[in-house]
């Protein structure tokens, strides 16, 4: 028999026993016999929610005295890591398990493998279904999906039959009702306050059962159809993009809606007997499966975009439309999801969302990029929010401290909406040093420039008034892009960039991919082995291996800056050969354009970050090369403490304002001097007070900080003497015993400079 024809009898059969009159406890008996017989597996039992643990309600295999006696508390034995992590087990070894729990009372030691999956009710597990086997053997795809359809066919009875407590299944415990902080990670930074509000409405599946295969199958076509005409729509919709990266996006969609691939699989669980909703689901739920098998967080990114059409697709199909944002938003409101696609995003009136907060969400997410395009705090990972919040609760949401505030009392909204106004006044004020010139009060110029990755993010020059874009991170847009970014679509975006900062100059800096930001259309065996990525295989050392890449890319931004100025900057370089290697190839594409007689910029300029120790090292070769230089402090610091930058139990171990950090960058300061060289810093490091102040104190006199930090730097610049400041530093790095912070921040409050 196809395993579509048998996952069909076991469905039929369900179906039969679902439709008589049977009292719920004799419906789930007879489930148990059908599931066990029918994956031939001694033992099937199901475990549903009762007071808070998982209670054995039916069994066949297992001792019949057992039920409704054996209970296990969510995350407890196989049973409970199911329910709580809302996931499928596979086990060929129960017993290797390490949250395997032997319970005499089941008499069921002699079992060896188990599958088990969530039986879930409104997003909440409320209980599970498993299988055992004497034989120790892992389950086969058809056996699992058979189960999860059969947790479906379950979780309609249980509604049904209330089964369970209503209250409990929503989760209406103490939880919901009192204050309740949430943390997460911080994906965009910003305050918020608003009424929570689910992106999307619950879609509740009626029926699981089909009863007309056929009829089934013309409503998923009718849908898909629908579905991608929707998706051609926003490609086809000129104004859609606030930006490049979008087109990248709404690619990957499309991939996908037309991926023949996924319209197969859900074919093919209609022909097991399901309905659309139902079939739409369970391919989804395995979807799910694999995202959580998969440990890149790029491809994980691709996953999300795909629930995010699946979702859509079973809106279409049950009728049930409309997200919050085709609904309308209520004014000021927080958006609650699981993950939310980038389109999904942008669907919204932007006057009324504030803010944003995912159970789930990475930093690489296209959801992000496009959030902090639209200037939206988030909140992300913050696990459990759904089962918190309701619909139109308050929320405070501090995405810069990564928590949310679920129900505050008064006291703490008050000291909310403080905090929040305070932040607005400073916001406008800053705002009103935008044409204000960063002079310090002994009259020198510095430098305040900003970093940027997206075309949008150039709008933030002329509100900012920073003096240009000091680093334009051009791997965003290859991160965000499903496929390598062709030459007309990167001198597209440069050109939109120089254009759109005017007279402003930009450096760009040439893709620092590679490592832990692979991309998955530039995988090789060598990235693929990269024990230490930050340490690996990446940015220029790729990019000179993949010389096609650089060439391209070098062509492409001299086109873009044919009549302007054109400003290159090279991620990683390590000696002076591999910048060198790097010039030569923008060299050759411009001798060729040359000879063409095509149009080339008015002028180069080529820079260096200095982000590996060792370049510091022989400076006194790379002088000669370079027309600037520009310290990139996130990757130094890493290097020079030999501490990942992306690991959280390092973060705050190491300090900038450490004497070995600071003499490390005074000595390159001093050694630029008497040399017709720029220097800057374009790392996170300049962006802050404290450290803004110490950078200036030992003879930087150009940072590159993200812009929200602008404002307050200009403000910083305007109130210090560089003298005074030099002498300070000159001072306290004589002095190996000295806390620089500490020292620092006492000057500043002397000088009424603000620290935060
Ligand atoms: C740095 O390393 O400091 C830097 C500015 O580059 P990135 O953060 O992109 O590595
Ligand atoms: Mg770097």
């Amino acid at each position: 028999m196809s395993a579509a024809a048998s996952a069909r009898l076991i469905l039929t059969r369900l179906h039969e026993v679902m439709a008589t009159r049977m009292h719920a406890q004799g419906k789930l008996d007879r489930v148990v016999d059908i599931v066990g017989e029918s994956l031939d597996s001694e033992v099937c039992s199901i475990y549903l929610l009762r007071e808070g643990m998982l209670e054995l309600f039916a069994t066949r295999g297992l001792n019949k005295s057992a039920v409704h006696v054996t209970r296990m508390a969510i995350g407890e034995g196989l049973t409970g890591v199911i329910a709580d992590n809302i996931e499928t087990l596979n086990l060929a070894e129960a017993k290797a398990h390490p949250d395997f729990q032997y319970r005499p009372e089941t008499g069921e030691d002699k079992y060896h493998s188990f599958a088990g999956v969530p039986i879930v009710y409104r997003e909440r597990a409320v209980g599970v279904l498993c299988v055992q086997h004497v034989e120790p053997r892992r389950y086969e795809d058809v056996e699992i999906e058979a189960l999860q359809t059969t947790a479906m066919v379950l979780s309609e009875l249980i509604a049904n039959a209330e089964l369970i407590d209503e209250e409990q299944a929503r989760g209406l415990s103490a939880e919901q009702t009192g204050t309740q902080t949430v943390t997460g990670l911080t994906l965009v930074k910003g305050l918020a306050l608003g009424q929570a509000v689910y992106h999307q409405p619950r879609i509740t599946i009626d029926q699981v059962v089909a009863d007309d295969i056929e009829a089934e199958r013309q409503r998923v076509y009718r849908a898909f159809d629908k579905m991608r005409e929707q998706i051609d729509n926003m490609a086809n919709q000129a104004e859609f993009g606030i930006g490049g990266e979008h087109e990248e996006v709404i690619a990957t969609y499309k991939m996908f809606a037309y991926d023949e691939g996924w319209s197969r699989r859900i074919n093919e669980a209609i022909d097991s007997g399901l309905t659309a909703e139902a079939a739409i689901e369970r391919v989804q739920q395995r979807t799910r499966m694999r995202m959580r098998e998969i440990d890149d967080p790029l491809l994980a990114d691709r996953m999300h975009d795909m629930e995010d059409l699946a979702n859509r697709l079973l809106r279409i199909v049950s009728g049930q439309l409309g997200t919050a944002a085709q609904q309308g938003l209520p004014r000021d409101s927080i958006l609650i999801a699981r993950n939310l696609g980038p389109a999904e995003l942008l669907e919204y009136d932007r006057r009324r969302l504030k803010g944003v907060i995912l159970e789930e969400g990475s930093l690489t997410s296209h959801v992000v990029i496009v959030a902090r395009a639209m200037g939206l705090p988030v909140l992300g990972r913050a696990r459990g929010i759904r089962g918190i919040v309701r619909d139109g609760d308050e929320i405070l949401l501090d995405a810069t401290q990564a928590t949310a505030t679920v129900r505050p009392s008064q006291q703490v909204s008050d000291a909310f909406a403080d905090r929040f106004a305070k932040s607005r006044e400073k916001q406008a004020a800053y705002a009103q040093l935008r044409d204000v010139e960063p002079f310090t009060r002994c009259g020198t110029r510095i430098q305040v420039m900003m970093n940027a990755g997206l075309r949008d993010d150039i709008s933030a020059l002329a509100m900012t008034g920073a003096d240009g874009v000091g680093l334009f991170r051009t791997e965003f847009q290859f991160l965000v892009s499903a496929t390598l970014p062709q030459r007309e679509r990167q001198t597209r975006l440069y050109r939109d960039v120089i254009e759109a900062a005017g007279d402003k100059p930009v450096i760009f800096r040439t893709v620092d991919i590679g490592g832990d930001k692979a991309v998955p259309y530039l995988q090789s065996e060598e990235a693929e082995h990269d024990e230490n990525p930050a340490m690996g295989w990446r940015a220029l050392r790729l990019a000179l291996e993949r010389e096609g890449l650089l060439k391209v890319q070098a062509r492409s931004l001299l086109e873009a800056a044919a009549g302007h100025d054109l400003y290159v900057m090279f991620p990683m370089v390590s000696e002076p050969w591999e910048f060198d290697a790097a010039k030569h190839v923008f060299e050759d594409q411009l001798a060729y354009m040359r000879k063409n007689k095509k149009l080339v910029p008015d002028s180069i300029r080529y820079g260096a970050m200095l982000e590996v120790p060792a370049l510091a090292e022989v400076l006194d070769l790379m002088l000669p090369r370079v027309n600037f230089l520009s310290v990139g402090t996130n990757d130094l610091t890493q290097f020079l403490f030999a501490a990942d930058r992306a690991n959280p139990k390092l973060a705050e171990r190491y300090d900038w304002l450490s004497h070995s950090i600071l003499r490390f960058l005074r000595r390159v300061s001093q050694g630029m001097v008497g040399h017709d060289v720029d220097l800057g810093v374009c790392g996170e490091m300049g962006g802050r007070r404290l450290e803004a102040l110490a950078l200036l104190g030992i003879g930087f006199r150009r940072l590159s900080i993200t812009p929200a930090a602008v404002g307050p730097i200009k403000e910083l610049v305007r109130k210090v003497d560089i003298g005074e400041l030099s002498k300070l530093m000159t001072d306290l790095l004589a002095n190996p015993e000295a806390d620089i912070r500490s020292e620092l921040k006492a000057w500043a409050d002397e000088h009424e400079i603000e620290t935060d």
